[in-house]
């Protein structure tokens, strides 16, 4: 997945939960804030803080970033026939990475070739001086698109994972070993139609929700734990 379909998502969803470490005030803590991204090129995306503000030190500090978001609002809108929550068809977003803070130059230079994002980020310096323009330039992250009533589709999930400035990624979903008998079982507890028969099994990764049905129910333990991104 490019970087180009990553932002055309981001921007579908609008503001994501931006989450940051703080290593400065004692013992090591976690921060979250909603915020937006400006824009995004085959160099990375970019969003804005003030240099005031504790979100700035701490991404100078740790050049740590990670966001998520979802689309669309991820309210419940009601239960379904089991009587859990029901959620429309949507996705959700994450992706960590590494920051860096960008020179005025790189800004005005981005502008200068039309990145309508970074126009924006000028005009809004002219009138507040404190802001900084920050791109995440290297990451990995899911598209997690989930239709969990099988609306659109015959299986509930459909994951997508990507990497770029030079990050890898794991595939999603757990893993089936040449242990596995094929005597069908994990296939009777799967409800995402994530597993395929064969010698041995096998997981369709991009279904699988790791919910680990399969795991507990497997008389060989040839199912081993998903890892993460
Ligand atoms: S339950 Fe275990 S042994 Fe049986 S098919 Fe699934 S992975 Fe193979
Ligand atoms: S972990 Fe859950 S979703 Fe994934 S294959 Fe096993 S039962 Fe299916």
């Amino acid at each position: 997945m490019q970087l180009g379909a990553i932002f055309a998502a981001i921007e579908k969803i609008g503001c994501l939960t931006f989450t940051t470490l703080d290593t400065a005030s004692g013992p090591p803590q976690i921060h979250s804030r909603i915020a937006h991204f400006l824009a995004g090129d085959d160099e990375g995306l970019y969003f804005m803080t003030m240099a005031v503000k504790p979100f700035y030190r701490q991404l100078v500090d740790s050049k740590k970033l990670s966001v998520c978001g979802i689309y669309p609002s991820g309210r419940k809108t009601g239960k379904d026939r089991n009587g859990m929550p029901l959620f429309e068809p949507g996705f959700t977003l994450r992706i960590t990475g590494d920051v860096r803070e960008l020179a005025f130059e790189t800004v005005q230079a981005k502008a200068d070739a039309g990145n309508a994002g970074m126009q924006f980020a000028l005009y809004d310096m002219a009138r507040y001086p404190a802001i900084r323009i920050f791109c995440l330039h290297c990451g990995k992250g899911e598209i997690y698109d989930y239709d969990f009533e099988k609306d659109h589709r015959h299986h509930k999930l459909l994951r997508t994972r990507f990497a770029f400035g030079g990050e890898r990624f794991n595939r999603s979903g757990v893993r089936i070993s040449d242990a596995c008998t094929s005597c069908g079982r994990c296939v009777e507890t799967c409800t995402f139609d994530a597993i395929a028969p064969g010698e041995p099994y096998q997981v369709i990764s991009e279904r699988c929700d790791e919910c680990g049905n399969c795991i507990l129910s497997c008389p060989e333990n040839a199912i081993c734990e998903s890892k993460t991104i």
